[in-house]
């Protein structure tokens, strides 16, 4: 009896324990103080005339090409009709063609730059999806508080409410203390050349960046499940890239007498091999990171699993790996996407070919993707090699760099109800091409992403509310202006 009942003493003090140490690392989770939301701001009708008339031009990136140049022409005329202070005070340069860069030096020649990119490139309008718009895609409408068209939310908002608040220091007289670049690349949709020559060209003038500014995350309000108020959303870093070809050959022959070498079953088993086999989840990194930093403004079973990952990391990786979206932002993933094999239905192929796309999480290599992929395959007739033009994913930007802070001193200042979280980006931005000269590179854009807006980006009835169209302006305005 002695014995048992030491034995449920211990036990009750363990538990108890156990509790405490729970309740201690979720109260260390503590908010941080908010501010208001701030009131709506004033409309300039002007400056929303000049997005709708941007949206109207269709530069257009296709497979096929980039925009056409007559129509990158009338783009810039369109900027140069609009912001005639920016044209007449900064230094503006074409590169690659049709990339546009501006440079507004400041005051302190030793402060480091900051760069602020866009593109002003759009994606086409699939088949026949143009008659499901609200408004027609490239009419640039104005109405019920929005600017609709193609564009609006990837990316000329943010290029146009950059110029808008560069246009309205110069009216204001003011220069800043840092140089300003102002980077728009002409072709981030299909591939980003543009931007990859801006920064050779800076590298090349020996050009100090302290922070380069892209588009990626945004304002996300009930989109990350169980946050109870909008977060704001910095990418640190985006996922790298890497198509992988499997080829495979075969004797041929007549398909009456099949024989096993036979390459398209070769292709299926090794393709087969991939899809059942996954990169394994990882929580620790930039998502985990994330979930750190939005678990104080969820409800409390959630947080007190957060803050206790030493305990709870098998079950949120396994709840965040069942849902796609979330999967990838824990795993390298693996699609693939090709196969082709076979000429005729009683012929056995002699040849076959998969391609599988990988984006690469923070962490993981091109080398190291391909050398697994050749090993889960495990077969010496599959030969597995990476397709150029693939890029390694980015070293995550610090939260403790100066650029970070002017960002989220920005943020503040704009969304000051809303809290600051690092992300990964899970797409591939003009960003990746600025890390090698810039400080920090990360990824915003000062607008609002509510869940019915995330199927608008590269889909139907793409729109921008007015109102965060002006707060943009106001956003840009502090970070170039430091606050001041
Ligand atoms: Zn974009």
């Amino acid at each position: 009896m002695r014995v048992l009942k030491r034995m449920a003493l211990l036990l009750g003090a363990l538990l108890l324990l156990l509790i405490a140490i729970i309740v201690i690392n979720t109260a260390r989770l503590s908010p941080a103080t908010l501010g208001a939301p701030l009131p709506a701001p004033a409309i300039d009708q002007a400056a929303v005339q000049r997005l709708a008339a941007a949206i109207r031009i269709p530069t257009i990136s296709t497979e096929a090409g980039q925009p056409p140049s007559q129509v990158l022409d009338a783009f810039h005329a369109h900027l140069a009709a609009s912001y005639p202070r920016v044209h007449a005070e900064l230094r503006r340069e074409l590169v690659a063609g049709h990339s546009l860069l501006f440079t507004w030096p400041g005051t302190d020649p030793n402060a480091p730059a900051l760069l602020l990119a866009a593109h002003q490139d759009v994606v086409p309008i699939e088949g026949s999806s143009a008659s499901k718009w609200t408004h027609p895609p490239f009419a640039g409408t104005v109405a019920n508080g929005f600017v609709w068209g193609r564009g609006t939310i990837d990316d000329k908002m943010s290029l146009i409410a950059i110029l808008e608040a560069v246009e309205r220091m110069l009216a204001r007289g003011m220069r800043p203390r840092q140089t300003v670049y102002l980077a728009f690349g002409h072709d981030e949709e299909r591939g980003g050349n543009g931007a990859r020559t801006i920064s050779s060209l800076l590298k090349q003038r020996g050009a100090k960046v302290g922070l380069a500014l892209d588009e990626g995350y945004a304002v996300l309000d009930n989109v990350l499940a169980g946050v109870n108020r909008p977060v704001a959303v910095v990418g640190m870093a985006e996922k790298g890239y890497v198509s992988v070809e499997l080829t495979a050959s075969g004797a041929g022959g007549h398909s009456s007498m099949p024989t096993p070498d036979n390459a398209a079953i070769k292709i299926a088993r090794a393709v087969d091999r991939l899809a059942a086999d996954p990169f394994p989840a990882r929580l620790q990194g930039l998502t985990g990171d994330m979930l750190t930093s939005v678990a104080p403004y969820m409800d409390w079973p959630m947080r007190a699993a957060i803050a206790n990952r030493w305990l709870t990391e098998g079950l949120i990786t396994r709840q965040l790996t069942a849902n796609p979206r979330t999967a990838a932002a824990l795993r390298t993933t693996t699609a693939p996407t090709i196969i082709q094999s076979g000429t005729k239905d009683n012929v056995l192929p002699q040849s076959a070919r998969a391609v599988v796309n990988h984006r690469i999480l923070p962490g993981d290599t091109i080398a190291n993707v391909v050398a697994r992929d050749r090993d889960v395959i495990g077969d010496a007739g599959v030969s597995v090699r990476p397709v150029p033009g693939g890029h390694d994913p980015s070293r995550p930007a610090r939260t403790d760099a100066p650029g970070f802070q002017a960002v989220a001193a920005a943020i503040r200042a704009t969304y000051p109800h809303a809290p600051i979280a690092p992300g990964l980006v899970l797409g591939a931005t003009d960003g990746r091409f600025y890390e090698s000269l810039a400080a920090s590179t990360l990824r915003f854009t000062p607008m609002t992403m509510r869940p019915a807006d995330l199927a608008r980006f590269h889909g139907n009835d793409e729109r921008v509310s007015i109102e965060d169209y002006m707060r943009a302006i106001g956003f840009y305005e502090r970070l170039i202006g430091g606050g001041r």
